[in-house]
């Protein structure tokens, strides 16, 4: 069971007065929770069954505007109802909170009850199904990057943006002493994780000053997506508890690394690892090389779900440890697909493409309809690239910017046909108005550059 508590015993621990706010919450097209909190006799009484929200959370932007262009969701439609679905396997304690439980919910036409073909969970669920048969179960683990700084979310906003004080003073990769000093906050972070149910690793310091790693055990990629959410969720409101801001930007200063979150995956089958073949050099079985020519084969059609805010690209740099190429590597951290494990019973593959600012399910659902046609069509795999893979001319690219992405995305005949047109135009609609929004931003370079000189 996912979750760590049974609808029994959440009804016990209510009755009981250990719980009196359930929060019922939805994952949105940036991969946040939305939802509602209820009060926990409501919730165990009626609530469980479904409650409802309005159809335009899958249908905003980061700042929940009304965002246009939506086949789904419009003006002209109404904007109504969606259903929210508690999974009741996913009921687990939030201990960082008083009092309180969580579930998530499944998002269902109001009308027909069938899931909305462009809910993040729904769409990763898709992906799994395909998978499943096939014979095959993935399991992945999403590494979490992010920024603490010392101040709070109110004091940094009301700063304009520009009171940006890591929490640390120096690079803290790996670092004990300095990630001593940080433990006020990452140290409720894992243990109230863990509470929860989340199979937490470690938190490492990562390699910038206040930059930290949250690593998860890997889990099937329903699981996976779904830890990543809530510790993503948890972290904010933890460094916020303690009067810090946690940020998830992938690149909030130019002259500082940005963040990933690296995809670990792996196929198995009635428990055994699919991946795995002793014999081969590697120990990289023919299904893992069709899975990763499929990966890499795909990989500039799905950036978009890897990499979607304009912020993302510019973490794509040389020489910062953030891949450039669509290539793969034996453990070699310029690649954009590195193998791990090799030789070993583990042995998987890591996408080093996607952003701290990814949404998981997308993510995951995206890399394994990649993967999946990689299997199909029985695709080679090329050699691993050697060296400095930034240097290497004759390897692809990662489209460079939001707006080859979003092209990519929109002309996928490949996304098309795997997730549906449907989900595609409406991501790829996301894409642009993130687009058109930026489009009409006159920025402090801009000004800066030419307000004298132009
Ligand atoms: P590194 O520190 O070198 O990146 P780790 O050993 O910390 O590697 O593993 C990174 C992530 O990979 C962890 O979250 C771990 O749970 C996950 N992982 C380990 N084995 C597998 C596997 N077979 N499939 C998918 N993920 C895995």
């Amino acid at each position: 069971m996912p979750g760590t508590l049974t609808f029994e015993v959440l009804k016990r621990q209510v009755a009981d007065g250990a719980i009196d706010t359930v929060l019922a919450c939805l994952v949105d097209m940036q991969g946040r929770l939305m939802g509602k909190r209820f009060h926990a006799a409501n919730f165990v009484e009626t609530s469980f069954e479904e409650t409802h929200c309005c159809n335009y959370l899958l249908a905003t932007d980061l700042e929940m505007s009304t965002s246009e262009g939506f086949a789904a969701t419009n003006w002209r439609e109404g904007y109504g109802d969606y259903v929210m679905k508690p999974d009741l396997s996913t009921i687990r304690p939030v201990p960082w909170l008083e009092g309180t439980a969580m579930v998530l919910c499944d998002v269902l036409d109001h009308h027909t009850h069938q899931p909305v073909p462009h809910s993040p969970r729904a769409i990763l669920k898709a992906q799994i199904d395909r998978l499943s048969a096939l014979g095959f179960e993935a399991m992945m683990a999403t590494e979490l990057e992010f920024f603490l700084f010392a101040r709070s979310f109110a004091e940094i906003e009301k700063s304009g943006f520009r009171d940006l004080e890591p929490i640390g003073g120096y690079n803290e990769d790996y670092h004990i002493f300095q990630t001593t000093k940080d433990e006020g906050v990452l140290r409720p972070i894992r243990n109230h994780l863990f509470a929860a149910g989340l199979p937490i690793e470690n938190t490492k310091g990562e390699a910038e000053a206040g930059q930290q790693e949250l690593n998860i055990r890997y889990a099937a990629a329903l699981d996976c997506a779904d830890h990543h959410t809530i510790a993503k969720h948890a972290i904010k409101e933890i460094a916020w508890q303690q009067g810090h801001a946690a940020s998830f930007l992938a690149k909030w200063h130019p002259g500082r690394t940005g963040s990933s979150s690296h995809v670990h995956q792996s196929l198995w089958r009635g428990g055994e690892a699919a991946f795995v073949d002793a014999s081969d050099e590697l120990g990289m079985s023919k299904l893992m090389k069709h899975y990763v020519a499929g990966l890499i084969a795909y990989a500039p059609d799905y950036t978009y779900f890897l990499a979607p805010n304009v912020n993302s690209y510019k973490r794509f740099a040389k020489g910062t440890f953030a891949p450039t190429k669509t290539v793969w590597s034996v453990d070699n951290r310029t690649a954009g697909f590195r193998l791990c494990g090799a030789g070993t019973k583990g042995v998987r593959i890591e996408c080093r493409i996607g952003g701290s600012d990814l949404n998981p399910y997308l993510a995951q659902a995206a890399m394994l309809a990649a993967g999946i046609r990689g299997i199909e069509d029985k695709l080679e795999l090329a050699p691993p690239t050697r060296g400095d893979v930034y240097e290497d001319a004759s390897a692809g690219d990662i489209p460079q910017s939001l707006r080859r992405a979003v092209e990519n995305l929109h002309g996928s005949a490949f996304l098309r046909e795997v997730m549906g047109d449907a989900v595609v135009d409406h991501y790829a609609r996301a894409g642009e108005w993130e687009l058109e929004q930026f489009d009409r931003v006159v920025t402090d370079w801009e000004i800066a550059r030419g307000f004298e000189r132009a």
